[in-house]
């Protein structure tokens, strides 16, 4: 069962630690795209993704983006970004996965694995001792912030009623 287990579970990319990872010798990121780094519906990642993107860059990590998609939703993507790809990488498999990692000219050891969906991100690389991490899912987080809104402008709504 454990195999099937992320070695850490963040709510988004945003609290991935990157000192952590580089004091233990990660050397480069295989990220999925859809739910992890954008929605579906988003062609290319938001400004704080390709920030953050860009600082993971600079500090001398390798990216790579491996996903189950097809080129025409990955090429564009990857280039966005300025990332080596894989797409329709069929995960779980587990060749794609040491394919990217030997692109970067990195060891599954020094990889680190992101993903949102446990039984084909995280296992494909849990299975193989690698460093892998989960995230929420970017559709719920979002559902989980309008909920917390709605819930927000209620209380409001509720004091303000008081008021009147
Ligand atoms: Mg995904």
């Amino acid at each position: 069962m454990s195999r099937f287990l992320p070695t850490e579970f963040v709510d988004s990319i945003f609290e991935i630690d990157l000192e952590k990872l580089k004091s233990m010798g990660k050397k480069g990121f295989l990220f999925d795209i859809d739910n992890t780094l954008a929605t579906y519906a988003m062609a290319v990642p938001d400004e704080k993704t390709k920030e953050w993107i860009k600082k993971l860059q600079e500090l001398g990590f390798g990216v790579y983006l491996i996903s189950n998609n097809n080129e025409r939703r990955v090429k564009p993507f990857a280039e966005s970004i300025n990332a080596g790809y894989i797409a329709k990488a069929l995960k779980p498999r587990i060749k794609p996965i040491r394919q990217a990692c030997a692109n970067m000219g990195i060891s599954v050891d020094e990889a680190v694995l992101v993903g949102d969906q446990l039984f084909t991100d995280i296992w494909g690389g849990s299975r193989i001792g690698m460093h892998t991490i989960l995230v929420k899912p970017i559709s719920e987080v979002e559902h989980g912030f309008v909920r917390f809104k709605r819930r927000f402008e209620k209380l409001i709504m509720k004091r303000l009623n008081k008021k009147g």
